[in-house]
């Protein structure tokens, strides 16, 4: 076969579930694959080899004109609330290859998001346009840069056939790796059914897959979903830290395993406002970046909900427990977000006025429509404050305290810098530096931008260089991400 000494090591656990979770779906050929885009170290990483990869000839691979050996091509099942409406979805253009198997055992999904229809697929064309999947390159690993729970991007070949959104576009395939696919859609898909059986199989295979520690536990449901409900506060608190807008926060776009995944309409905050909505197609602002926590917490109990019949055999009891974990989301968002807080503040110990400290700074980035990055990279600046910070008179109050506040702290200044230089990132993929990549890369076949932006996303707490084209916001403009994918 080909691409048979690529290092190919595939299982198909998820596909041993009942038939309920997914069908058989074959990708479609398309005319002329190409390869754009292949990330070498992703490869290495995963165990494959990427001399043998990072050829033109693996475009055929990376666009599902051919399967690597051992692939068992199937599209995944799953429901969820769109906008809070609840409906039935499925992998309308992904399918999932399998289950590769690292070299230090660890097991990651191989998906091609826009190989073609599959059975889930409806009135969509099962494809995608190259941008939207660039766009998902460059903001992924960035993210995973960032040491954000992510899912990352191995490729994206383009097909050579156009997509209609409604002008034509051209057709690209992304091959997605993720430490799983399973949504809380995917529950909520369950328990429509009303089959508890396979809510069972489902909770049993996502349980022993990400949370292996508690297999065997005395309530195993119930103490997974308080361990996905930590995951879910931690993920977007960090999240929040560096300024991460989803954008598309459906249930069928929240992981199990913790990691963001599905990366649409989202981007990074510039100036700091809670009310920052990226997509078009959120007229409420439902999806806000300060709504992103209680949004978090909504899915969780859409999550919670589908469980119920495995928690407890008394429904009263089961819808208690349920409750009570729910609750807990909002103590340890909280908690983890100051925890990160005061790390961005160059804070080691504890005191009870440090959310206060950082409210009031952020209070003062909005009314200022400062850059949220960019305030923190100047106060993690080994010079100190820059000049224009300091002369601002509602600044210099807080700036005192927040002096004040480093020195009851057995750690010097010497401690601090690093500490915030590593928890205040330099680089993010700014709006204005990812739409002039895209724009290289489509109209002109140069890739060459965004390379060199994705270089410099790399290492993102590196402020050693000193690179203000990739450093300062755009001056401001209203940005908005499109959903037409
Ligand atoms: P998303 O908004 O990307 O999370 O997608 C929501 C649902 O729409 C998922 O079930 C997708 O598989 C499906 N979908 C999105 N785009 C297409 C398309 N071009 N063809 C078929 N299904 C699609
Ligand atoms: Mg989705
Ligand atoms: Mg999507």
């Amino acid at each position: 076969p080909p691409f048979a000494d690529a290092g190919w090591r595939l299982e198909h656990s998820y596909a041993q579930l009942p038939t309920l979770f997914h069908s058989l779906a074959k990708p479609t050929s398309v005319a002329s694959p190409r390869l754009t885009i292949f990330n070498q170290d992703l490869a290495q990483e995963l165990g494959l080899n990427a001399e043998v990869l990072d050829r033109p000839e693996a475009a055929a691979l990376f666009t599902g004109n051919e399967l690597p050996p051992g692939a068992y091509p199937i599209a995944q099942a799953y429901a969820g609330h769109q906008f809070g409406k609840f409906t039935t979805l499925g992998d309308g253009r992904a399918i999932l290859l399998g289950e590769q198997i690292t070299p230090s055992g660890a097991r990651f999904d191989i998906q091609l998001k826009g190989p073609g229809p599959t059975r889930y697929s409806r009135r969509g064309d099962g494809r995608a346009a190259l941008g939207p999947m660039l766009r998902e390159y460059i903001i992924s690993e960035a993210m995973y840069a960032l040491r954000i729970p992510t899912t990352r991007s191995l490729a994206v070949a383009t097909t050579g056939e156009a997509v209609y959104r409604p002008q034509p576009l051209p057709g690209a395939v992304l091959t997605r790796v993720a430490a799983s696919h399973i949504r809380v859609g995917t529950f909520e898909w369950a328990a429509a059914h009303q089959n508890k059986a396979a809510l069972k199989a489902l909770a049993d295979y996502t349980l022993a897959r990400h949370d292996p520690a508690l297999v065997g536990e005395e309530s195993p449901y119930l103490a997974w979903l308080h361990s996905i409900i930590g995951r879910q506060a931690s993920l977007i608190a960090q999240w929040l830290h560096v300024g991460f807008i989803h954008g598309v926060m459906n249930t069928d776009n929240m992981a199990l395993s913790g990691e963001t995944i599905d990366y649409g309409p989202c981007a990074f905050m510039d100036a700091y406002d809670p009310g920052t909505v990226f997509s078009s197609i959120d007229h409420h602002g439902r999806y806000a970046y300060g709504n992103q926590a209680p949004i978090a917490q909504w899915n969780l109990a859409r999550l919670a909900e589908a469980l119920l019949p495995l928690l407890h055999p008394e429904e009263k009891q089961a819808i208690e427990q349920a409750n009570a974990a729910l609750e807990s989301f909002r103590s340890r968002f909280d908690t983890a977000w100051l925890a990160g807080m005061r790390k961005k503040l160059g804070i080691f110990n504890e005191e009870a006025e440090d959310k206060a400290l950082a409210d009031a700074l952020l209070s003062w980035m909005q009314e200022q429509e400062a850059d949220y990055t960019q305030t923190f990279c100047a106060l993690s600046s080994r010079d100190g404050v820059k000049s224009h910070l300091t002369n601002d008179a509602s600044f210099s109050d807080w700036l005192a305290q927040w002096k004040a506040r480093l020195t009851r702290q057995p750690q010097s200044a010497a401690d601090v810098t690093p500490l915030m230089q590593a928890h205040n990132p330099a680089f993010i993929p700014r709006n204005h530096k990812v739409e002039e990549a895209l724009t290289a890369a489509m109209q002109n076949e140069d890739l060459s931008v965004m390379q060199r932006l994705l270089q410099v996303l790399a290492k993102p707490y590196d402020h050693s260089v000193d690179l203000p084209e990739y450093s300062q916001p755009q001056p401001a403009e209203d940005y908005q991400t499109f959903c037409g994918t």
